[in-house]
């Protein structure tokens, strides 16, 4: 070790214990900053909640000049600096919620060499004015946050993160630092490919929260489901419901607060005061439970939430992993919870067939969606499927503390419940000319003669009555897990199912289908007792 060296992990060790008044540096922390503080690029992959900022902020510290942070959380900016300059650290932002003069006062204090950080919305950097500035000034390193934007195929692509690969041409001799909480082998790829990081060391921190519980149960009536797990497990606990809609925050919120949980909404419906308010509630009180889209969480710092619970199905697995890990921050015991049905599948597979964007964007939509399909029907450990997404080795096939694990979910063979809904799709189609719902098929197989079935002479098709041997909830269960393996798809505003090419396969008996049973009575919370 050089003197430089050992001088210069003095200073960064000086700068985390004044500065930030932590004892010691986390894991991939202390690799990371000496390689920044030395000038070398880094690619970091850490989950949600490791410390990543700290991995550019030290640096920053230490190197002379400004640390350069791009992050698209334009949102959370003025919070961060708020905190960084409470702990005396010179920070300072530039977006577009600023006016001209607070614009040309951080400007001033850049340009004088006044400031340690400066972060700045991505789409500055397409303006020349911006490009001319940090020219002028003297730049410690840039870190580009949440660099999984820049992935086309990923959740949350930002064109502007395109334009990122700019630094690095203008400001060969400046290190860069880019980080992400998504650590699938694709992103990390493009990550390195797109901001030209090849010579850069990569750190890999593992995905794993092994403090953290999966759990994911059949839906059948969610609010009541979550109800039941909140009394049984979480009394008392601060936690997060994540709905899909609004109106099912609101309506969710309502439902605790009845039923004797303090509980509020958060979404972006509501105005900027009320949301404030929440969200210091959350932050201060000990055991209030915020229900919220998925508006909320980013940047959000609450080590002891206790519970995450999912009432709809998030788009993608690194939504997921990302919501989750808000859960148990402080290591201790915390619940990943989620209730999942039919309707979820529906009406996802719907957004995305009538949602915006040209037919590349709905494909990569469709991907991210049966992975995260494929995650809820696994009967294998939801932990290890978590991992392998991710591009992890799994320890452990099983890791003992998931759902899948704990109480490990029977497989059957629905080959022949499969040809029973494909052949009712198929008739109703061919003899008929229609398509039909879920709740249509249901009807016909369980030969129940409703208005809608009398009204087109259902009961006349040679299927009708043909699925006497489940009941209606276990017909709901093979329709979801045909449409999450792909062979049953969902078309129109109305959800009307309809074959796919795989289908096919399966009617002819050329392709057996294994399917998951779901427990018969909808536990809320974990099932058969034990644990
Ligand atoms: P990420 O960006 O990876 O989600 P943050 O940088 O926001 O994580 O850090 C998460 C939390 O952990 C913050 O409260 C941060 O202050 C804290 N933290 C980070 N590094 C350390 C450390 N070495 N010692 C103690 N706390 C730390
Ligand atoms: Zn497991």
């Amino acid at each position: 070790e050089t003197v430089e060296t050992a001088a210069a992990r003095s200073e960064a060790l000086q700068a985390l214990h004044r500065v930030f008044g932590y004892e010691a540096f986390r894991g991939e922390q202390e690799a990371v900053v000496e390689h920044v503080v030395a000038g070398g690029d880094a690619v970091v992959l850490m989950p949600t909640g490791a410390g990543k900022s700290l991995c550019y902020q030290i640096p920053a510290l230490v190197r002379p000049g400004t640390g350069v942070v791009v992050s698209p959380l334009i949102a959370l900016m003025q919070d961060q600096v708020t905190a960084l300059r409470a702990l005396g650290v010179r920070a300072g932002f530039i977006n577009s919620t600023q006016d001209f003069d607070e614009r040309r006062v951080v400007e001033a204090e850049f340009l004088a060499g006044e400031l340690d950080l400066l972060y700045l919305a991505p789409e500055r950097l397409r303006l020349d004015a911006t490009l001319e500035l940090l020219s002028r000034g003297k730049i410690s390193l840039f870190a580009i946050d949440e660099a999984h934007c820049v992935s086309q195929w990923g959740h949350d692509f930002r064109p502007d993160y395109l334009m990122l690969s700019v630094l690095g041409e203008r400001w060969p001799d400046v290190p860069r630092i880019a980080l992400t909480a998504t650590a699938t082998r694709a992103t990390h790829r493009e990550i390195t490919e797109r901001l030209g990081l090849e010579g850069a060391r990569h750190f890999v921190a593992s995905f794993d929260r092994p403090n953290i519980q999966y759990r994911i149960v059949p839906k059948a009536d969610p609010k009541k489901q979550l109800l039941n797990f909140l009394r049984e497990e979480h009394a008392g606990d601060a936690g997060i419901v994540y709905c899909l809609s609004r109106n099912s925050v609101e309506k969710t919120a309502e439902f605790l607060t009845r039923n004797g949980i303090e509980a509020v909404p958060y979404h972006a419906g509501l105005d900027a005061a009320t949301r404030a308010e929440h969200q210091a509630r959350f932050l201060r009180e000990d055991g209030l439970v915020v229900v919220a889209t998925i508006a909320f969480g980013m940047g959000i710092d609450k080590p002891d939430v206790r519970f995450v619970a999912h009432l709809d199905l998030p788009k993608s697995v690194e939504g997921y992993y990302q919501e989750t890990g808000r859960a148990g921050r402080d290591g201790l015991p915390s619940t990943a919870w989620m209730a999942y049905g039919l309707n979820d599948v529906i009406q996802q597979r719907k957004l995305i067939q009538l949602g915006e964007g040209d037919e590349a964007f709905r494909r990569r939509a469709s991907q991210h969606l049966d992975a995260m399909l494929a995650l809820c029907e696994t009967v294998q450990c939801r932990r290890a499927q978590l991992l392998v997404y991710f591009g992890q080795d799994p320890d452990s096939p099983s890791c003992g503390n998931c759902d899948t694990c704990l109480d490990p979910p029977e497989t059957w063979d629905g080959t022949v419940a499969a040809q029973k809904v494909l052949s009712t799709v198929v008739r109703l189609h061919r003899e008929r000319g229609q398509k039909f719902g879920a709740v249509q098929i249901t009807d016909i197989l369980l030969g129940r003669r409703t208005a809608k079935v009398i009204q087109f002479d259902h009961d006349q098709l040679s299927v009708f009555g043909i699925g006497q041997e489940l009941g209606e909830a276990e017909w709901r269960g093979v329709v979801r897990q045909l449409l999450a393996q792909g062979l049953l798809a969902v078309e129109g505003e109305y959800g009307t199912l309809v074959l796919t090419e795989a289908s096919g396969a399966v009617l002819r008996g050329d392709r057996k289908v294994p399917l998951r049973r779901d427990p018969k009575k909808p536990a809320a919370s974990r099932s058969g007792g034990g644990a």
